[in-house]
């Protein structure tokens, strides 16, 4: 496969953009070799500076649930640009699209709009604090909330890590009022609890964990943990930037009904547009200003093409039968692989919940992070690179989730099984 006109980009952009990338993950650091450059998307196909066309497993980290392209977005974007591009003041369509997330996810009564995931986690932070007057948040081991400073730790393993941070340039002061604990471990929960319940503001977790692969929670824990914050008058947020429109329409607390006090969207929210929602009970939300004393501004937050673009492609989401279609059919390309892998002697283990998935080269599934990095990481990057070469795009990181859409049919998905099966045999045959 030739890549030539990927790498000079490459080459040419490290001199002009940080790291050459304008998001870390796409440098392609942990699987190696040299990151693609795309220029064209349809349906579930990417296309590279080079001319090679790929089957798409990232869909834009969410947003591409119908495929690539989609007519009706595309429209919608092009109708409200011949209209005004912004305005910097209210605009009927943002009251739209806040009545359809409304009607999709209940347990949100009010919301605000953002320009992305980061800033709709770290808002609900600094809501969360000024609504209990606390300071101590609650994160887990490898739930990415964005690159927010209080939320970007992930400390050790044990009971209530006093937080270190991931990043330079954190303050040792401010991540210490991060609490880091294992995921699904209802036991650290409740020492954390007992210890600092009074001082606890806020916990904040991914309902099921799309950035150390796709990780489910056990319902019990999530049950706990929602009654553990009802008792200790504690704010419970879900980031469902991930989740949301993407493993059900009304995201995790649909599918395990249980409801957060705020959530965190994004992602897939603003059809490919970069838009971020927070929102929750509306006691809670009606602390933020103009109403409130919290304060949360955005120069172009609801700008009228994202909404636009955000707005058609959540209308197309109102018939729910298409989460177990994705599902179906992602299921077609992970039987298929686990299958491959158990013939071949290759611990293999996955997951799937509507258009999202993730796999493991590990017997059993993991439940946490440290689970997680016992699994074959390096085996992965090998087969990250002999998919690629087979022209299927997955995401270049083992700690990151699946994505497909409605326009990866059975069909295709099947085949992608059997290029799967190929990649394996042929590391396989290289060890
Ligand atoms: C991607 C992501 C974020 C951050 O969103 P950005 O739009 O990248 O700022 C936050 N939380 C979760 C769960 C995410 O997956």
């Amino acid at each position: 496969m030739k890549t030539k006109n990927s790498q000079d980009l490459f080459e040419k952009s490290k001199n002009h953009i940080a790291g050459g990338v304008n998001s870390p993950v796409r440098a392609f650091k942990s699987v190696g070799g040299s990151p693609i450059f795309f220029k064209k998307s349809r349906g579930c196909y990417l296309y590279d500076e080079d001319g090679n066309k790929y089957l798409d497993f990232v869909g834009s980290w969410g947003p591409m649930v119908l495929g690539h392209s989609n007519k009706n977005i595309i429209n919608a974007i092009k109708n409200q640009a011949s209209k005004g591009i912004s305005f910097g003041a209210p605009t009927k369509n943002e009251l739209e699209i806040a009545k359809i997330i409304k009607s999709y996810l209940p347990s949100i009564e009010k919301l605000r709009m953002v320009n992305s995931g980061t800033e709709a986690t770290m808002s609900c932070v600094r809501l969360a604090r000024g609504t209990t007057s606390r300071k101590k948040i609650i994160k887990f081991v490898g739930c990415y909330h964005g690159h927010v400073d209080s939320l970007l730790v992930k400390a050790g393993s044990g009971l209530a890590t006093l937080g270190v941070p991931d990043s330079p340039g954190i303050p040792e002061e401010l991540s210490e009022l991060t609490i880091s604990l294992p995921y699904n471990d209802i036991k650290s929960l409740d020492e954390a609890f007992a210890k600092f319940s009074d001082d606890i503001a806020a916990v904040i977790i991914e309902p099921i964990a799309g950035n150390m692969g796709f990780i489910e929670p056990e319902i019990e824990f999530l049950q706990h943990l929602r009654k553990v914050c009802t008792d200790n008058k504690t704010i419970l947020i879900f980031d469902e930037v991930m989740t949301g429109f993407r493993v059900a329409r009304g995201g995790v607390q649909e599918l395990f009904d249980i409801n957060p006090d705020l959530t965190a969207l994004g992602k897939i929210v603003g059809g490919g547009l970069p838009v971020g929602v927070y929102g929750g009970k509306a006691e809670i939300m009606n602390n933020i200003s103009p109403d409130g004393p919290v304060y949360q501004a955005g120069t172009l937050s609801g700008n009228p093409i994202a909404v636009s673009a955000g707005t058609a492609l959540l209308k197309q989401l109102s018939d729910k039968g298409i989460y177990s279609e994705m599902e179906n059919n992602a299921k077609k390309f992970l039987e298929y692989t686990k299958k491959a892998a158990d013939r071949l002697g290759i611990p293999f283990s996955y997951n799937v919940r509507g258009g999202m998935f993730g796999f493991f080269f590990s017997e059993e599934l993991p439940q946490n992070f440290d689970e997680v990095q016992k699994t074959n990481i390096d085996f992965f990057s090998k087969f990250f690179r002999k998919m690629l070469e087979k022209n299927i795009y997955l995401p270049p990181s083992a700690y990151e989730s699946c994505f497909i859409s409605t326009q990866h049919d059975a069909e295709k998905m099947l085949k992608a099984g059997k290029i799967a099966e190929l990649s394996l045999e042929e590391i396989k045959n290289e060890i």
